[in-house]
């Protein structure tokens, strides 16, 4: 019996794994200077919890939860994303008591049941953060500046910033009314999915992916024409501050992403080395989502970043080095075996990486296999140097050899 992952599910191992470990410390050193702080949350919540918050005629809850009863019978589902929980926990926990903004970050693998594709699989890993407690725009535009410092930081390069504001509850419906009257025209050419999505929620007609429905949104009216003053003056507000910090954006009015909870300010960054998909991060003001689960009203906004996305591109673009051992200590006998082990525990206390013989080999395969796991040196003990105390070293990647005493082996590592 051969067995696999799940699909839509992957293993990451190295050297890929050193991309996604640059990836986020890169991401939390960031957090740090913003004063995102992180939070760990639960990988299941009650199957409401998203359906509140998602929307219930949105493609995640419609298609894509991974949904269970437990063993007492209650319905639990694997997130499909985070900001449901954050927001269950911010109001479980009473946190709109503390100084606004709370600033906070997750990390961790989430669950959508879509068909697996390139850039898409079943179980993925987002970084997230969810900002409470502040309306005014600077923190969106704080919150937007962040994202695109984390992606330079990373090394990504070449980004769009899309944005767009989707109003509120006061000036949304009329934009509702303004394209079901647009789309109603061509009912009968639109997708089976759209035909639904107009009856339930017509604004996901802008982000459908079906070449048809690309086409049938031409001309279709934009959101910015119908905001409601005050929405409008929060995003000229915010557009402002991003051009007086140099931050290059596109404003697209069809991005309404496709979550339900989304207020105002709604946020994609692009990458055209991707293909379909894409998007690298998204995010959004929530104003009303923290009421919505019992809380007082508290305006927030967040992002999430799509890990497996960024590690492809970069990849591509900006390969990260995989560390390898300092020194591989290779050894000849058992007595030279044991004494490797003390030579290795000792470097090891001043943080190298360091390999020793697990008996047996061949000093020429010893000497192979530290080639392959890319040792910067190789140590050689046999029975001469254990009598004089010394070790023979070999510099494996600029060449050179000589001998150290094994008393010296540190401050002879430290001066080369
Ligand atoms: P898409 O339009 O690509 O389906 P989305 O709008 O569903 O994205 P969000 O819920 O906004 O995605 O999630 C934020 C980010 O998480 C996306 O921009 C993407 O980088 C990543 N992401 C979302 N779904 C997946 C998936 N199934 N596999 C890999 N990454 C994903
Ligand atoms: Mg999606």
């Amino acid at each position: 019996m051969k067995y696999s992952a799940p699909k839509g599910m992957q293993d990451i191992l190295p050297p890929d794994i050193y991309l996604w470990q640059h990836i986020e410390s890169t991401a939390r050193s960031l957090f740090f200077r913003y004063g995102f702080q992180e939070i760990k949350i639960p990988i299941i919540e009650s199957t409401d919890i998203f359906v509140r918050s998602i929307g219930a005629a949105t493609d995640i809850v419609e298609k894509e939860m991974y949904t269970f009863q437990d063993k007492a019978g209650r319905s639990i589902t694997l997130r499909p994303e985070g900001t449901a929980s954050a927001v269950r926990g911010y109001v479980e926990h009473s946190l709109y008591n503390l100084p606004s903004p709370q600033k906070f970050f997750y990390s961790g693998p989430m669950f959508r049941y879509e068909r697996p594709q390139k850039g898409r699989f079943r179980q993925f890993y987002q970084i997230g953060v969810e900002a409470f407690g502040v309306s005014q725009p600077s923190l969106d535009a704080e919150v937007i500046v962040m994202l695109k410092n984390i992606l330079e930081s990373i090394g990504l390069r070449d980004l769009g910033f899309e944005i767009n504001s989707i109003g509120d509850e006061q000036c949304r419906p009329n934009y509702k009314r303004a394209l079901v009257d647009f789309f109603g025209k061509n009912l009968n050419e639109l997708c089976p999915d759209c035909r639904r999505r107009y009856a339930t929620n017509p604004l996901r007609i802008l982000d459908c992916k079906v070449e048809q429905c690309i086409g049938l949104r031409q001309g279709a009216p934009a959101v910015t024409d119908y905001l409601c003053g005050e929405c409008r003056e929060h995003f000229d507000e915010l557009l402002s501050m991003l051009q007086s910090m140099n931050i290059r954006y596109t404003l697209n009015p069809n991005l309404v992403r496709g979550l339900d909870y989304y207020t105002r300010t709604a946020f994609e960054v692009t990458s055209g080395h991707l293909g379909a998909q894409k998007a690298v991060a998204a995010g959004g003001r929530y104003d009303k989502l923290v009421k919505e689960f019992g809380g007082p009203p508290t305006p927030a906004l967040g992002f999430a970043i799509g890990m497996e996305r960024i590690a492809a591109l970069l990849k591509e673009i900006a390969p990260v080095d995989s560390p390898a051992p300092r020194v591989f200590i290779a050894t000849l006998g058992k007595e030279a075996e044991i004494e490797g082990f003390k030579i290795a525990e000792d470097l090891r206390t001043i943080g190298l990486w360091v390999e020793p013989n697990y008996g047996g080999a061949s000093l020429k395969s010893q000497l192979r296999k530290a080639d392959r796991l890319g040792a910067e040196f190789a140590f050689i003990i046999g029975e001469n140097e254990l009598k004089v105390g010394k070790i023979q070293w070999k510099n494996l990647k600029k060449g050179g050899q000589g001998e150290v005493e094994i008393n010296d082996l540190a401050p002879f590592l430290r001066g080369v």
